[in-house]
Formats: structure tokens, sequence, C-alpha cells
């Protein structure tokens, strides 16, 4: 098995769910859940003479999303109607700009380990979901199918990139990123499980060094980064084991089975759906004006990537570390206000990326849940700064503050745990060491280094960790000296 001797071209087509309260062309609740058919009102039945009606907030959305990915925004766009009969969509059409989209032309730049990659997208459109058919856990859905129509008209965005990826890992990366600008711009809240954000994969392969593009295979449903990855992983061998067999890839739409670890044909080409798309009658064009767009943009926040850009010029951070931190708003804005109250953004970050990090694994929380506040991680990084505790004591200090509320000063008070930088006090400790330690003292005299080190350890356990390591190591050496 092997697709050497051939190229990668991997295009992905992203549906994803607008967060607005409301449908996209009536007044019904656009959120996840509910009783079946909770949320429906004849215009999202597809009821007779029930008319659609714009949802301006999902307009204001998809345009954030089409500014954040560097496309143009269109002053006229157009909905249509791509018509198909299932049993889900009861208008029997569904409402989606078609040759007029609201968005074109942009970008998704992202930096990775082997520098910049670039992805052009082709556009950002405006659609609206169908319903749900139901089998499982109905009871008897062997024989029927029900319908949940909550879901009919929710509003989305479908969001297709130029065929610019080359591997599965370039793919899932891409949609990483792109995931993650969603939710910096509250567009989306990120759920794959639940289907708001969902990924179809176009494949083909074309011999290594031509430019035509090779037949395509469209993989429906993706909705993991993992699935996404595998899926198009198993299609580029499928398909240069098709062609180095002498057949043709035959264009068509798979399915991706994890079970299998497989795709699997869902309907070929001929079989492929002529939705014979026509204008709306029932929505005037939409018009967007100058000052709306400009309006839009200025309310975009600052993006993930052009934060961690922020974050390695202004605080000096590494690339690895400033992109976690700035990859949500939230775990960034942690970061910031502990770097202020620390007046070190270096020690900030080893103690976001470290003992924070470390202790919302083990709670499985995320930072919203974070148990101490910047302000006070900050202060506990200053005492250690201005040598008030060593770093073992900071350690423990952050473990009596970690969900108590306790102030730092408070418990380096209590626990006594207070540095022993005092040469005087040390003195004492460093005299009974050496006292109690003769062979390792006579090692260190024969010349070997690493005893002076285990006499160090001698000295802070006798402290409870509590003594300037720095200093102890200094008295030592000139006692030994003298
Ligand atoms: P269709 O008309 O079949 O929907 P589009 O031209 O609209 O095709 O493209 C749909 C998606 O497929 C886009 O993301 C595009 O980048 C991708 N795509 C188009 N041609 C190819 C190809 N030969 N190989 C891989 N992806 C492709
Ligand atoms: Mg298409
Ligand atoms: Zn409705």
């Amino acid at each position: 098995m092997s697709a050497a001797g051939f190229e990668p071209v991997i295009g992905l087509e992203i549906h994803a769910q607008l967060l607005t309260a409301t449908k996209a062309f009536c007044g019904c609740g656009a959120r996840f859940g509910g009783a079946p058919n909770a949320h429906v009102c004849p215009v999202c039945l597809g009821l007779p003479g029930a008319l659609p009606v714009l949802n301006r907030r999902a307009v204001e959305l998809a345009m954030r999303a089409g500014l954040a990915l560097g496309c143009t925004i269109q002053h006229r766009s157009i909905f249509a109607r791509k018509n198909y009969f299932y049993p889900d969509l009861p208008k029997g059409y569904q409402i989606s700009q078609y040759e007029r989209p609201l968005a074109t032309d942009g970008e998704l730049v992202y930096e990775a380990d082997d520098g910049p990659h670039a992805t052009r997208i082709l556009r950002v459109h405006l659609e609206e979901d169908a319903g749900k058919s139901l089998h499982v856990g109905t009871g008897d859905g062997d024989r029927h199918t029900y319908l949940d129509f909550n879901r009919s008209g929710v509003p989305l965005i479908e969001i297709v990139t130029h065929p610019d990826l080359r591997s599965p890992r370039e793919a899932a990366d891409f949609f990483v990123r792109l995931r993650a600008i969603l939710l910096a711009i509250g567009v989306n809240d990120g759920n794959m499980e639940e289907g708001s954000l969902r990924c179809d994969a176009n494949v083909s392969i074309r011999p290594v060094g031509t430019s035509a593009l090779g037949v395509k295979v469209e993989v429906k449903n993706l909705n993991s980064f993992r699935f996404l990855q595998r899926a198009i992983e198993h299609e580029l061998v499928r398909q240069s084991e098709q062609l180095n067999a002498g057949a043709e890839v035959v264009q068509e739409t798979r399915l991706w089975d994890e079970a299998a670890g497989r795709t699997a044909s869902m309907r070929s080409k001929e079989e492929a759906h002529d939705y014979r798309y026509f204008p709306e009658p029932d929505l005037p064009p939409l018009e967007v004006s100058d000052e709306w767009i400009a309006d839009v943009r200025a309310g975009l926040p600052e993006l993930p990537d052009a934060r961690k850009q922020r974050f390695m010029r202004d605080y000096g951070l590494s690339a690895t570390d400033a992109a976690q931190l700035a990859d949500t708003a939230e775990l960034a804005r942690f970061f910031e206000a502990t770097a202020a109250s620390a007046g070190n953004p270096k020690a900030a970050c080893n103690w976001v990326m470290g003992e924070v990090t470390r202790r919302l694994k083990v709670e499985d929380a995320g930072i919203e849940a974070v148990g101490v506040s910047p302000d006070a991680l900050g202060r506990l990084i200053r005492l250690v700064d201005t040598g008030v505790i060593n770093g073992s004591a900071a350690k423990s200090v952050f473990d009596h503050m970690y969900g108590s509320g306790r102030e730092p000063d408070d418990i380096v008070q209590t626990e006594a745990l207070a540095q022993i930088g005092d040469e005087g006090e040390l003195n004492e400790v460093v005299a009974r060491v050496i006292a109690e330690h003769t062979d390792a003292v006579a090692r260190y005299l024969e010349g070997n280094e690493g005893s002076l080190g285990f006499l160090v350890g001698q000295v802070m356990r006798a402290t409870r960790g509590r003594a300037n390591p720095k200093l102890a190591n200094e008295l030592l050496r000139r006692t030994l000296a003298d």
C-alpha cells in the first residue's frame, strides 16, 4: 500500500452553525436540544404561504467569518432554492446562496513548525440547515422514520476552500485553525459532536510534477479532526491503488466508516442530485452597505494567530508557548493578567503552561474554572523574584492557594515557607550537614563535583526546602575550601 508517485490535492467544505438566538428565516429558537419539534413554525416547517424573513444577526455573523478569513464582502448577494427531495426537508428545497455568495476570495494563513501555510478561501455563503431523521432510540426506528424539525431553518455558513491542501495533516491543521477562528469571533460554538461544525473533504491525486487536477471524491460529514485526517489518508491510498492497477478514480460521494477504517461509496456521479437552483422569489437580494461592513470589521476581536505574533514580539515567548497561550481569548486573558501582576511575562508563561495547566488537566476543567486568580498568581511570582521564597516553596504555596482563595503572603507566613537567605542561619545548617556526611565530603575533596549536589540536597532537606539553594551551594564550597 503506497501513495508514492502521487501528489494529494484536497479542498474542504465546512458547514458551521451560526450562534444566533433565532433561525435564519423565522423567529423560532435556534439552539441545540429541546424536545423534538419544540422549535417549529409554519416557515421552518415549509407550510404553504409562509414567508421567510432574513435574520439580520445571521448576516452579521457570516460577514464576521468572511472578514476574519480575509474575504471580500459582496454588496449584493442572492439567495437561491436548492431543490431536492428528502423527508427532513419539508419545503422540498433548501434556501442557500449559490451563484452570488456573501463573501469571496479570502485566505487563511497560519504558522506551522515547517513555516507558513496559506489556503485560499473560495467563498463563504449563507444557507439554512435541514431537519433531522431519527431511527436510533425511538423504539421502532427499524420500521419508522421519525422527523425532528428543530434544526430546520437554523442558519449556517458554508466555507469552501480552493484545492490548496497537500496532505491529510495539513487539512486537519487547517480545520483546527479555522475552528479556533470561528470560536474567537463568536460565530460558532465549535461543537463537532453535536454537528454544529462539520466538514466534507474533496480528495484527488495526480502524478507528482503535473498540475492538472485529478478526479475528485467527496467524503461527507467528517465530525472530528482525527476522522478528517484518517479519511483522507485512507482515500489517498485507495485512489493510488486504483491508478496503479490501471483503473480510474470514479467521481463520487463517499462516507467515512470509522469502525471499519475505510470510506464507502454513498452515491456516484450519475446519481448526483440535480438541484435545479433558481433565485428564491420570496427573498430580495441581500444588500450590505460599506458602513455595515466597516461596523462589523471594527467589532472583530483579535484573532489567535495575530495574538500569537504579538505574544512573541511583546513578551519574548517561544512560538510554541505563544501559540498555546494565544489559542483562546480566555487563556490569553489569564496569561496577560498574570504577566501584568507579576511584572515577569516569562515566569507567568511558565506557571500558566506548567502548574496551572497541570491542575486543569487533573480536574478536567477549562481555564474558566481555574482555582487561582491571575492577580494572586502574579504576586506569588513576585515572591520568588524578590527572593522571599524559592522555587520549590513556590510550588507548595501554589498548592495551598489553588481553590482556597488564600493569599500567597499569608501562606508563606502560616506555613513558614520563607526562604532562608540569611548566611548566619544557613551556616549552622551547612556545618551540621558537613559533620554528618563525612563520606560525601571526602569524595568532594577528592574532586568529585557531584557530591556537592548531594550536600546541597541535604541542606535543602534539613531546612524543609526553605534554603536559598544558590546560597547553600556557595556556603558549602566556601566552607569546604577553607
Ligand atoms: P462541486 O461543483 O463538485 O461542488 P466545486 O468546484 O464547488 O465542486 O468544489 C468543491 C470543493 O472541492 C472545493 O473545496 C474545491 O476546492 C474542491 N475541489 C475541486 N476540485 C478538486 C479536485 N480535483 N481535487 C480535490 N479537491 C477539489
Ligand atoms: Mg460544492
Ligand atoms: Zn420557525
